[in-house]
């Protein structure tokens, strides 16, 4: 299996790259993502086969597919080593642990079956682990055998950089430096990360707001000397390991919900970035019987405008608004970008002239309307894609009566699925909702909703009095990059 960017277009000269060599980057040297020269097939015979494995073979037969250079008893121990009822052990129900990913059907109205799917049961209580935690075994996995380090350098405003850490922690080889703005998060995400005590484990509370950290990151980063020197590496959503890795949940979620290969089911994904419901399109196209993807966004509605008109047009980070569900607080969606190579018939020289569009014209418009870039939106049907929107009021009354008629209590991104996943659900179909964080993250909210804290799984109940390890650190990226140098000795 090759791999290839968005951008190479006819005349590129960029030869495709193997699975192990794109593991540890981000960006294609062009600018684009990575994707697979061609997406790997499912037949019915495996999907008959695999509705018996437990999630680690699931994975482990997936990776097969993708990481092709890797020898399969790796991938096997890997997979095996990360997808344990240990690591995700903060299940609702103690013994569905075992599942990983297990579905708690909602309700059934006028053959409308709605299911959740929960996939925040790691350690960081949110669907990033379920990518990290086997992107921390691939990395120590690939650098030991390289005898390489790599030093990760991020900025976070809340769910990545726990996650991150919560998967990098203790990992031979790897060292991670992340950037936070300081007493901006809440109580609970400080203490999630900054109690770590981890040798490996740096964080850095920068006395400004998130956009001054990133800035930071992108200063260090576009510094092609500095990176270099101290092996600098990024575990942003655009990585195509974690891509790949929350392809197999789609396919779990399937496989649970259907007996047979003639059922289709539907999915609805709160969305931010496009990385989790990018996973979904993929295992679309490998042929898994998915009905819609339905992409559902809070106040944020960048790609649910684009899905009701095909006009793509990113937001400046002032336009951005801070909302209850703020892990998809996003102006662009970095990963949408795999998803626009597909629909222009991968053609990466068009891709990379709308994706130019974007520096120059803030965005551009397939919706064949004239004085547009194209008319591709027609076409978006053909992928299963549908979208939906949801705001603070939604997210209040979600969680209030699916805690009245369920007795469930879902957090403020999910709260935003399930509200678009009604107004999509057709009969016949099970419409999995994907739950993306535990409400025990977003108290607050829940709070406000229903008036009483949400529950802590074991292990949290005193987390904010643990001992914390940060340092304060003014806006400065050159005082970053010292930091850094003088920590990894290089
Ligand atoms: C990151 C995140 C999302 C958005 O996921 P994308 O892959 O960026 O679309 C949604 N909900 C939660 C809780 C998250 O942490």
């Amino acid at each position: 299996m090759q791999y290839v960017s968005t951008r190479a277009g006819k005349g590129s000269a960029a030869a495709p790259r193997s699975f192990s060599e794109i593991l540890l980057e981000g960006l294609a040297p062009d600018g684009g993502l990575y994707l697979p020269i061609e997406y790997p097939q499912v037949t019915g015979a495996e999907l008959d086969a695999w509705r018996k494995l437990s999630y680690a073979d699931l994975a482990f037969e997936l990776l097969k597919k993708f990481a092709t250079d890797i020898p399969e008893a790796d991938l096997k121990a890997l997979a095996h080593k990360t997808y344990t009822a240990e690591v995700y052990c903060n299940a609702r129900q103690p013994e569905d642990a075992p599942q990983i990913t297990p579905l708690y059907p909602l309700e059934s109205v006028g053959g409308k079956t709605l299911i959740l799917q929960a996939l925040s049961n790691g350690p960081t209580l949110a669907f990033k682990d379920m990518a990290m935690q086997l992107l921390g075994n691939l990395f120590e996995y690939a650098l030991a055998k390289q005898k390489a380090e790599l030093n990760i350098f991020g900025a976070t405003s809340g769910d990545t950089g726990s996650s991150a850490e919560y998967a990098m922690r203790g990992k031979k080889g790897i060292r991670v430096f992340m950037l936070s703005p300081h007493q901006k998060m809440s109580a609970f995400q400080t203490a999630q990360m900054f109690s770590l005590p981890d040798e490996n484990i740096y964080n850095i509370a920068v006395e400004g707001v998130f956009d001054d950290c990133q800035d930071m990151v992108k200063a260090a980063s576009n510094d092609l000397a500095f990176k270099a020197k101290q092996k600098i590496g990024t575990v942003n959503s655009i990585n195509w390991a974690r891509v790949v890795a929350q392809v197999v949940y789609y396919f779990r979620g399937y496989l649970s919900a259907t007996t047979s290969n003639e059922q289709k089911v539907s999915f609805t994904v709160p969305s931010g970035n496009f990385g989790n419901i990018c996973a979904g399109h993929i295992a679309r196209m490998m042929g898994l019987p998915i009905d819609k993807l339905v992409v559902a966004t809070n106040e944020n509605d960048v790609l649910d405008e684009f899905f009701r008109t095909g006009v793509y047009r990113v937001r400046k980070s002032a336009e951005t608004f801070h909302t209850s569900s703020p892990s998809m607080d996003i102006s662009k969606a970095s990963n949408f970008e795999r998803f626009i190579y597909d629909l222009t018939g991968r053609d990466g020289d068009r891709v990379r002239a709308l994706f130019g569009k974007i520096d120059t014209h803030g965005g551009f418009d397939l919706s064949g309307q004239s004085g547009s870039d194209g008319d591709e939106f027609k076409q978006v049907g053909q992928f299963g894609f549908e979208s939906g929107k949801s705001v603070h009021t939604d997210r209040l009354q979600t969680i209030r009566d699916v805690y009245a008629k369920y007795g469930v209590m879902i957090d403020t991104h999910t709260a935003d699925g399930v509200k678009v996943a009604r107004e999509h659900a057709q009969p016949g179909v099970p419409m999995i909702v994907l739950e993306t964080a535990l409400a025990a993250k977003f108290n607050e909210t829940i709070q406000e909703a229903l008036g009483k804290d949400a529950p802590r799984p074991a292990g949290f109940e005193n987390i904010e009095a643990q001992p914390q390890r940060f340092d304060v650190m003014p806006v400065d990226a050159e005082k970053m990059k010292a930091y850094i140098a003088a920590r990894t000795g290089l």
